[in-house]
């Protein structure tokens, strides 16, 4: 008897894939036969891998991710490639040489990113799980948009072997499903230590969700319905804050004042990370070579500059001129101080509540287009950050919809709780559900 495999050739009607496995093997396991997607930045053996990135176009990575292996060995067919802001750097998929992914519950707006084209596979019914990377919100905001359940874990808890890097002390990968159980199942699979990441910690998540928020405080940052944040989102986002309510949890406001600061710190840290982490794409290993006779610096411009989109080339242009010397201590150094404050701010309101709630994204999703300006763009984060900032885990679940377009109802934790965090978002769907 051969090898079973999982038949897979959808209408991709939203550009969701990049690269589709026909027939991917499986084996016996837990995830036996499902169909799992993979963002385009996390490795796979054989399959084409090019994090949305003319640089990376025909590049075939000779090994497997770790959460990759870990699938595999649970079951798992690996179906395809998702489409993605180039590199990750993007908060609606746009940003992709290969096109944009469109939102399936309104093909004409974006489904967000930089994780899109994960996010619109799993809510077109495409797939019933995908992975993403968050790095500033990349598995939240789509999630968001288009009406899924998306969790970025507490840092350290899923392995980045085999993540291709855009900035590493922020990203972790993460689960996508259209439930919350679903959800914790493909976390169950894909997190654990990994001598391969030493990041990683022996906390492997092995859990089944239940509803517990029952005695729960749950605070609610006033910073999150601040200015900026469409008051509509908000007003679904506080009814869904009164489900948990209802449910046995105590809201609390409260305040995070270090979110003035949070934007900031995070674009400074992770263009600098970014432009180190993407050093390596010169030409020589990586990317189709440039027939050139040019000096060795000005081919490896020459290349990056061809093989680069605008975004990616912005990001590293900053982050290059945050480390330079006579800088780094105006700018690095500075947003160093303001995480750490992100991070203190996070631990004093964990020392009254269990849980911090409020909305993913300040809007639903936009037209395809709108936003041209990428400090606009860079706004739209301002929710998702603080969690990557302080390595905390957050979930998005959908809580309802603006004009017939899902709003997500963001809830975070303290560091390895994500257990709490899953229970809670499962408390949300099964009170509304009922
Ligand atoms: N939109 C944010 C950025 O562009 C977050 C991206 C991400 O999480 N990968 O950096």
């Amino acid at each position: 008897m051969g090898t079973p495999t999982l038949h897979f050739s959808p209408k991709d009607r939203y550009n969701a894939f990049l690269t589709t496995v026909e027939d991917a093997p499986y084996c016996e396991g837990p995830l036996s036969g499902r169909g799992v997607a993979v963002k385009d930045n996390i490795s796979t053996a054989g399959i084409e891998t090019t994090c949305g990135s003319l640089i990376l176009k025909g590049y075939t990575p000779p090994y497997d991710a770790h959460v990759v292996d870990l699938l595999i060995r649970a079951g798992a067919a690996i179906v395809g490639k998702t489409n993605m802001d180039e590199f990750g750097m993007g908060s609606t998929t746009e940003q992709s040489a290969f096109g944009p992914t469109l939102n399936p519950r309104d093909p004409k707006r974006v489904p967000g990113g930089s994780s899109g084209g994960s996010a619109a596979a799993v809510a077109a019914g495409m797939v019933d799980f995908a992975l993403g990377s968050d790095t500033g919100g990349s598995i939240r905001c789509p999630a968001s948009y288009c009406g899924i359940v998306g969790l970025k874990p507490t840092y350290g808890r899923v392995s980045r072997y085999g993540l291709v890097a855009y900035s590493n002390s922020l990203e972790q990968i993460g689960p996508m499903a259209r439930t919350v159980t679903d959800l914790s199942n493909l976390m169950v699979v894909i997190s654990g230590y990994d001598p391969r990441d030493s990041t990683t910690c022996e906390r492997p998540y092995r859990h089944k969700p239940h509803p517990s928020v029952k005695g729960s405080k749950v605070g609610i940052p006033e910073e999150f319905f601040g200015e900026g944040v469409d008051p509509r989102v908000a007003s679904v986002v506080w009814d869904a804050i009164s489900v948990l309510e209802e449910e046995g949890a105590e809201v609390i406001t409260c305040s995070m004042p270090s979110m003035t600061y949070a934007l900031a710190a995070y674009y400074v840290i992770c263009t600098s990370e970014a432009s180190s982490n993407l050093a390596r794409f010169d030409g020589v290993r990586y990317g189709p070579p440039v027939e050139t006779h040019l000096p060795w610096h000005e081919a490896y411009s020459e290349r990056r500059r061809i093989g680069f989109g605008p975004e990616v080339r912005r990001r590293v242009m900053l982050g290059t001129f945050a480390l330079s010397s006579g800088y780094y201590g105006k700018y690095y150094a500075k947003a160093q101080v303001a995480r750490q404050m992100v991070s203190a701010d996070f631990s004093r309101i964990f020392n009254e509540v269990d849980l911090i709630a409020g909305p993913t994204m300040p809007s639903t999703a936009f037209p395809l287009g709108e936003k041209t300006d990428p400090l606009a763009m860079y706004l739209t984060d301002i929710l998702t950050v603080p969690a990557n900032l302080a390595g905390v885990p957050a979930i998005s679940v959908p809580c309802g919809e603006v004009e017939g377009m899902p709003v997500g109802l963001q809830i975070m934790g303290r560091p390895f709780e994500d257990e709490y965090v899953i229970d809670a978002a499962f408390t949300y769907e099964q009170g509304v559900a009922t």
